[in-house]
């Protein structure tokens, strides 16, 4: 399994810091017991044509006798592409306004998994609506964070204005 915190590094700065980048140890989100760091993995993550080998720490629990993987938020499990890479080519497709220069972040993938990811997200648009309109009205939403460094911050939907931008 995998745990996926929300992280204030870009992809770059995490891949320079190696085996010393920060990872939150947490509690056991079954048990509730403090976990302990367990090893950790490397693996490539690709944005802005650029591929960064990152390591990803792992949180074990004693109790549960569980470890998990804890990636920051700009990893994808099972893609080799950032959050933002896949996030611009979403976006774009669908007439979100992105930041200028976005597009630079899918540059460099190819056609095929660019299209692969549209279409997974159109599949999928009224369940991650759903999901997004929850987190909307928690008081600290990990999803858009005014203190990320990441794109989304500047991301407005040209027919609703994000919620918290209002704020
Ligand atoms: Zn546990």
């Amino acid at each position: 399994m995998s745990i996926t915190w929300p992280c204030q590094l870009s992809v770059a700065q995490y891949a320079a810091l190696g085996r010393s980048a920060p990872a939150p140890r947490r509690k056991c989100a079954d048990c509730g017991e403090m976990t302990t760091f367990d090893g950790s993995y490397r693996r490539q993550v690709r944005e802005a044509g650029v591929v960064h080998e990152v390591v990803v720490r792992r949180l074990f629990c004693r109790r549960c006798n569980r470890s998990d993987a804890l990636l920051p938020d700009f990893v994808l499990r099972r893609r080799r592409d950032s959050t933002c890479s896949v996030g611009a080519a979403v976006l774009e497709r669908f007439e979100v306004v992105i930041p200028e220069g976005a597009t630079a972040l899918y540059g460099g993938v190819p056609e095929r998994p660019v299209r692969s990811w549209r279409q997974r997200f159109r599949a999928r648009s009224s369940e991650l609506s759903a999901v997004l309109r929850a987190q909307a009205h928690r008081p600290r939403s990990v999803l858009i964070s005014r203190s990320s460094p990441r794109p989304w911050r500047a991301v407005r939907s040209r027919r609703a204005p994000a919620r918290s931008a209002r704020r």
